[in-house]
């Protein structure tokens, strides 16, 4: 087992040994069910050929079919997609969507590839893992540099594939083909209703409280937006380029339009331009990463000057830094509790394309409120005077893995 996976165990082994409970579920939740890695061809716009790692990996099963994203990034191991399904499993056992958990995601930097190639790529993981997937079995959906057109791509070389349609196979599709209103905006939005529900175990109240937001992409805009609008504060941001900064506050919605102009947040106007990592240890009430993980450490954690912290990334905090913000009083909002209203509404998306009938937003909106609030509230009810949310969020999802295994007894 990998580093990165075995890290991330630890965070459910402390949950089950202090609870001296959950023998079972957590002996089936230490290892993936299947995983599966490819080489994918990739003809460059040069004549060249390129050939890509990839994998995916369904973690578990026992509550529903499989689902998690799929990521391109020149980082991505198999190590990581496994940790990464890990989390999915977890998620989905607190927001309590009926599906198990899985991730995808293939070792190259989308951003060095042209349209054609990228499309070229999306097309090939399909073909590769198409033994795996399937719309009640495993069900993949965008994660970073894969949103919206990549996913398109790979839902129509499915329907190639089995020579029909079958949109429920993929979520996170545009609109235009099979999506669901309000997908776009899910994970940040479902962040900012986690946040807003848990304000009374923060150590400042929402509005007028200053934020910093790590990754200004499709969840990073998304959710400085929205705590703009309850009234907090953005006093900085920040992407693979730069970081911008400004005490007196900055306009989300202008720092939007300039990152799609210009491809970043660099130089933005009326801002300080500063190093990008310089964003993780400026001072505020709460940080928000949104960008990816592993970015508190053992080794800068000492310097982190929020408050708290609202997990948008999958992973932003390592498990060796967690008793040390602990130990400093900062409120962790768990990536697993705070990110999930993405894969809430996949399901959404989900049910729609299957019944051919789709939603208005604020449907969506409203549902997906709802559903976060109950997520949100249930951990917070387990946690009770503890600061630990994290070990809460744990706690929930193994109790609710606990009651399938349960049910389906020792031969599922
Ligand atoms: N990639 C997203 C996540 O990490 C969404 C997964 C999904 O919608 O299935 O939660």
């Amino acid at each position: 087992m990998g580093q990165m996976l075995s890290d991330a165990l630890t965070r459910l082994e402390t949950v089950c040994e202090e609870q001296g409970n959950f023998k079972e579920a957590h002996l089936r939740l230490k290892y993936p069910a299947e995983t599966l890695s490819a080489t994918i061809p990739v003809r460059r716009d040069d004549g060249s050929l390129l050939l890509v790692k990839a994998w995916r990996c369904r973690y578990n099963r026992l509550r529903g079919p499989t689902k998690g994203g799929i990521r391109f990034h020149k980082s991505v191991t198999m190590d990581e997609v496994m940790t990464l399904g890990f989390w999915m499993t977890i998620k989905t056992a607190i927001a309590d969507v009926p599906f198990g958990g899985a991730k995808g995601g293939a070792q190259i930097d989308a951003s060095e590839l042209s349209r054609r190639e990228l499309e070229a790529l999306s097309r090939g993981y399909i073909r590769a893992f198409s033994g795996m997937i399937g719309p009640e079995r495993d069900i993949p959906a965008p994660d970073v540099a894969t949103g919206g057109q990549p996913i398109a791509w790979m839902a129509d070389e499915y329907f190639h594939l089995i020579d029909g349609q079958r949109p429920d196979v993929i979520t996170g599709k545009p609109l235009a083909f099979f999506g669901s209103k309000g997908r776009n905006a899910a994970t940040g939005k479902g962040a900012a209703i986690c946040l807003d529900t848990l304000e009374d175990r923060l150590p400042f109240s929402l509005k007028g409280a200053s934020f910093t937001v790590q990754g200004f992409g499709n969840a990073g805009a998304e959710i400085a937006k929205d705590l703009c609008d309850r009234g907090m504060v953005l006093v900085a941001a920040s992407d693979s380029r730069a970081t911008v900064s400004n005490p007196e506050g900055l306009d989300a919605d202008a720092l939007a339009e300039h990152k799609s102009k210009t491809g970043s947040v660099k130089d933005f106007d009326g801002a300080e331009t500063t190093d990008r990592n310089a964003i993780v240890t400026l001072e505020t009430d709460l940080f928000v990463p949104a960008a990816l993980g592993g970015v508190i450490t053992r080794d800068n954690v000492s310097e982190v000057k929020a408050r708290a912290i609202l997990e948008v990334a999958n992973g932003p905090v390592e498990p060796e830094a967690d008793d040390a913000l602990e130990d400093m009083g900062v409120v962790v909002i768990p990536d697993v509790l705070a990110n999930a209203g993405g894969v809430i509404v996949s399901w959404y998306e989900w049910l729609q394309n299957r019944a051919g009938d789709y939603w208005p937003e604020e449907e969506v909106t409203s549902r997906l409120e709802k559903q976060m609030r109950i997520a949100a509230k249930a951990v917070s009810d387990l946690a009770k005077e503890d600061t630990h949310l994290r070990k809460a969020a744990y706690e929930l999802a193994i109790r609710r893995i606990a009651d399938s295994v349960e049910v389906l007894g020792s031969q599922a």
